[in-house]
């Protein structure tokens, strides 16, 4: 059996690491939709310690790791010893005592994730770490515009929302580029600075500032939410004129009836998007959270060193 391997964000992942990992999701998947559950980590466990909320994530990851036969512990910072003051070194020493292949962790701050990797033997799963990264978020979004286009080579994808204080934005700039395709990032410049994508020097990612000329480019859109628990106020005059500039109306879509429509979820329906649009005929959103778990089933085997990636693409940083 290989070693086991931490994911932690994306920079560093080439097109063939990400295709690989991509066709072992569609190929694990594929294997338990004919064979159930399987097996691949059958005696090994996985555990879950999230410090911020989730649905989508938490629970995708849990489904993913009993498909592939795994036991599942699940543990929340509310409710827990993080409570009593217990510090993040002792919380994953603790865990990582119990022998899990993996810890799945999510973190309000960023490199937590990183941090914690160098603390415990399991492999570290980032589930997202602050502003920082949500590699499996990308590599979900990823699968489904790969689903959509089929090849990422010239395709052009407008990113639009809070991108300051999203993680999701920024795993989403390495990896879609890294595909082929080019990133246009979107929003106001209270929450997308002009510099921004300086932080991906030769790689297909600009600013532009205006919804509709971005638009005008578009093979496909991605809407985020407006992280209002990262905001200290300020950022933005007031919701309506959000909306108004950069809210996914259908007024808005109209002269693309045929434009895909991502949302990494929670929507802030009526906000950053129209429900008519959010559960709309280009709507992929659900095909995002149904995505979201072969990503992780095929994530969750790789770290846990249960399978190498097909075609023999070796992602060698980051191994234990
Ligand atoms: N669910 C995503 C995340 O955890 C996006 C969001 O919360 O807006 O980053």
């Amino acid at each position: 059996m290989s070693d086991r391997r931490n994911l932690l964000d994306l920079e560093g992942w080439s097109a063939a690491d990400i295709t690989a990992m991509l066709d072992l999701a569609v190929h694990l998947r594929e294997q338990h939709q004919t064979n159930g559950k399987l097996d691949l980590l059958h005696g090994q466990s996985v555990i879950t310690l999230f410090y911020e909320n989730s649905t989508r994530t938490r629970v995708s990851f849990e489904l993913a790791a009993k498909a592939l036969g795994a036991d599942v512990a699940n543990m929340t910072a509310t409710g827990s010893s993080v409570e009593k003051g217990e510090s993040l070194l002792d919380t994953i020493k603790t865990l990582d005592a119990m022998g899990p292949s993996v810890i799945v962790m999510r973190h309000h701050a960023s490199g937590a994730a990183e941090t914690a990797a160098g603390w415990c033997r399991a492999a570290m799963v980032n589930a997202g770490d602050g502003w920082h990264a949500h590699p499996t978020q990308a590599l979900l979004d990823a699968l489904t515009l790969r689903e959509q286009w089929g090849d990422f080579a010239g395709k052009r994808i407008v990113i639009v929302g809070d991108i300051q204080h999203s993680r999701v934005a920024r795993s989403n700039c390495w990896s879609l580029t890294a595909l082929g395709a080019e990133v246009i990032l979107c929003g106001p410049p209270t929450l997308l600075p002009a510099t921004f994508a300086a932080a991906y020097p030769d790689r297909a990612v600009s600013v532009e500032y205006d919804l509709s000329h971005a638009l005008e480019r578009a093979n496909a859109v991605m809407v985020l939410r407006l992280q209002k628990e990262r905001m200290d106020g300020g950022f933005l005059p007031s919701l309506r004129e959000y909306r108004r500039d950069y809210g996914l109306t259908p007024e808005r879509l109209a002269p693309y009836p045929d434009l895909p429509v991502l949302h990494p979820g929670p929507m802030n329906e009526g906000i950053e998007i129209d429900p008519a649009i959010a559960h709309g005929a280009t709507s992929r959103i659900e095909r995002q959270v149904a995505n979201g778990v072969a990503v992780r089933m095929a994530v969750l085997a790789w770290a846990a060193g249960a399978v190498d990636l097909p075609q023999g693409q070796e992602v060698t940083y980051g191994k234990k």
